[in-house]
Order: C-alpha cells, then structure tokens, then sequence
C-alpha cells in the first residue's frame, strides 16, 4: 500500500477504498491514522478541508526572508511523556529550543511566567525564596484556595492581587473577553508560579521545536503507507459516498458536526498581522506578551529566533506577528474553547448525541471541545486507538 497526498478539485472522483475515516489532518488526526495504518496494516482516508496538512500546527516559509512562521500562532512543542516523545521522534528530531517569554506591563518589562524574577522586580526590591512566598501568601489571603474554581478566584490565590492585576487580568481579558469569574480555573493553572529564577515556560521532561518544521513532520506522519489523505474536502460534501458502516473518527468541531441543534460552542479566534521588518532583530526574543488591556493585541511573535541554529536566516531582516483574540463566529477557525458553565451544559447534551453514534468516534480539540495542547492531542489519540478502535478494527 502506498500513500499519497491529493489537493482538491476531485469533489467529483470516488472516494479511495478505506477502512477507516479520518476526518481533520491535526495532530490527533494524524495519530490516529498513523497508528490504524501501520499497527493494523488497514487502508485509512484523511480528509482535510483546509489546503494543507496539519490542522493548526501547520507552519510555512515566508518567501522573502526563508524564515518559518507558524500560520495559526506559535506551536512549543513539550511533554513528560515517554510514548508521546519516543513516538514523535520516529517522524523528526527535536532542536533544544527552550520557551522563554517576557511580558510588558505599564512600559516595564518582566519575565513570564511569574517566577521570582517577575516578583523582585515588580516590588522593587531583593526578595529571598521565602520573603517572596510570604509576601505573596499575604497578598493571596483574600482567597481561600480549595474553593477558588475559577479563573480569577484561581489566580489570586495563587498570586495575590497586586500580580494579578498587573500580569493576568488585562491579557486575559483581551484574551477572552469573559468574565474571568466565568472562565475555568484550569487555564490559568497551566502557567507555573516559581519561587526561584528559573524562567521557563514549561515544567515538562521534554522540550524543542522539530528539526526541520512542523510541516516535515506533519507530511513524514501522512507518508505512511496505507494512508490517503484528501486535501480542501469537507467531509459533509463527500460522507454519502462513504461505505455503509465505516468507522468515522471526526475531528472537527462537535457542534458542526450535529448541525448545531443544541446551539453553538463558545470559541475564541485569532487574527494575525504579518509584517517584514527591515531590521535584524525586532524585540530580542521569541514572544512578548502585552498585559495592558489599552493595548489591542495579546502578543507579538517574531519567529526568527525560535530557531537560533538557523544559519540561512537574514541578519538584517526579521517577521513579526502580531496576534489579536476575538469570538469566533461559523466561518471563523476556532482556536480556543471558552468554556464557561453555558458551554459546558450545551457540551453534555453534544456528548450525548455523540454517544448514540456508534460509528463515530470524536477527538482532538474541536470534536471533544477541550484545551489540548499537542503533546496532549496525541497521547488522546494513543488512548483512542488502544481502548476504542483497536477492539473494532484489529482482526
Ligand atoms: N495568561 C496571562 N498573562 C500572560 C500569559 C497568560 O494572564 O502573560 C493567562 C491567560 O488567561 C491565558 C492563560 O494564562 O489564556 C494560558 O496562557 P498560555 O500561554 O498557556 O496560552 P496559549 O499559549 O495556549 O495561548
């Protein structure tokens, strides 16, 4: 069996033989069909309705300066978990590249997330471990923390409100634009507080950005023989043509997908401003977030230096991108479940319906409406397949 990659216009062609159906070329679509494909030696259709590969890892070369810029925002690839890192490296290396992001607040700058850094320097004065824990176990009394279960609740009692209000209120707002009364308590916990000077964005075992990009790895997973993938097809034009009884794993959003008769999702978007600059370097890091709310955008990316090792980079030109959040409407990419106690009461009635379909088997971000980073996308679909498919499919 061999594998291949079709662009669309073929709306008018008969589906390639399949076993399963795959329906978004995500991280955790891709999984899927990887694992079915090769550990089951079966025939699997990937339908993409995008032009590419990838779903939102997707990234691309800017043509003028060779730098490459992830299409649908920054991708830090990071995990503690030993199947999910010893798999993605069968499809690439991993450079060291190790996340570091600093944030401006009222014209000053301090690294993010809060460590003790942040905290010295946002009180002016020389704190110990200790001192900082004290002074911030003062600040975060208010809140009584087991029973903090939402975002803000959640975020002053971890931090107090003086930082609070300085590093996480107005991005979140901009962020979000909801309550962050309304907003689960669990995004805000995926930024580590530290008490010391370590810097890093991630706590996890295992950290970089894949060698070559995350479309080389995205395409050497589709290369897989016995995979077919179908580029710009949407799956609701061609589902008639699907034999009778095929198992679907469908990774769009769960609310397309029942037309939206429960209503809709809450879903954030985002919107990028591209810009070449003529200079060679922009802002002297990868990300700088925004915390100010009179400032419109939440961050600016400047992809060069997510790759340092990359020789063949301009010294004296550089890509910025801006990134601005907004509701996402139907014809909008949805980037981030919003999640409030609506959301998740329209949700449970979704997942109902998704039970009475036998032989559709939701995953990923959109088909389970869950904050899934990609190291977290692709361990659910080593649990899908190992606890769901393989049962149906394995001979
Ligand atoms: N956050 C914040 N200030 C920051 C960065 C993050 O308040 O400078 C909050 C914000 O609510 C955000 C959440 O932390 O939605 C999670 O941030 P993360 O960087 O993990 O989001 P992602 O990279 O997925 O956009």
């Amino acid at each position: 069996m061999t594998s291949t990659v079709r662009s669309s216009q073929q709306a008018a062609e008969r589906l390639p033989a399949h076993d399963l159906v795959v329906v978004g070329s995500g991280f955790f679509g891709l999984t899927v069909a990887e694992r079915v494909a090769s550990e089951f030696g079966l025939r699997v259709l990937v339908l993409e309705s995008r032009n590419h590969l990838g779903g939102n890892a997707y990234s691309e070369i800017e043509p003028s300066t060779g730098i490459e810029i992830h299409r649908y925002g920054a991708h830090l690839f990071h995990t503690s978990n030993e199947r999910v890192w010893d798999y993605v490296n069968r499809f690439t290396t991993f450079t060291g590249y190790q996340h570091r992001v600093f944030t401006i607040s009222k014209s000053r700058v301090y690294p993010m997330p809060i460590n003790l850094a942040t905290i010295c320097e946002y009180f002016g004065e020389h704190l110990t471990p200790s001192d900082a824990r004290e002074l911030i176990r003062q600040q975060a009394a208010e809140i009584d923390a087991s029973s903090a279960d939402n975002l803000e609740e959640k975020a002053i009692a971890l931090i107090g409100r003086p930082l609070y209000e300085a590093f996480v209120r107005g991005y979140t707002e901009k962020q979000w634009q909801t309550d962050p009364r309304q907003l689960p308590a669990d995004v805000i916990s995926r930024l580590p507080v530290r008490y010391n000077f370590d810097n890093r964005y991630f706590n996890d075992k295992y950290e970089g950005l894949p060698t070559d990009g995350y479309t080389a790895w995205l395409q050497r997973m589709a290369d897989t023989p016995g995979i077919s993938v179908w580029l710009g097809t949407d799956f609701f034009d061609v589902r008639s043509q699907l034999r009778p009884g095929t198992p679907v794993v469908y990774t769009g959003p769960i609310d397309r997908y029942f037309g939206y008769a429960e209503g809709e999702l809450g879903w954030r978007t985002l919107d990028f401003e591209q810009e070449v600059l003529d200079v060679g370097d922009f802002q002297g890091t990868p990300v700088m977030n925004y915390a100010d709310s009179d400032v419109p955008w939440t961050r600016i990316h400047e992809f060069r230096h997510f790759h340092p090792e990359r020789a063949s980079y301009p010294q004296d030109r550089t890509v910025i991108v801006r990134e601005y959040s907004r509701e996402a409407g139907r014809a909008d990419e949805p980037y981030y479940p919003v999640n409030t106690e609506r959301d998740r009461s329209v949700l449970a009635r979704y997942r109902a319906r998704a039970a009475a379909e036998p032989d559709v088997y939701f995953g990923g971000r959109l088909g389970t409406y869950k904050y899934l980073d990609m190291h977290m996308a692709i361990a659910s679909a080593f649990s899908m397949v190992d606890n769901e498919l393989a049962p149906r499919l394995r001979n």
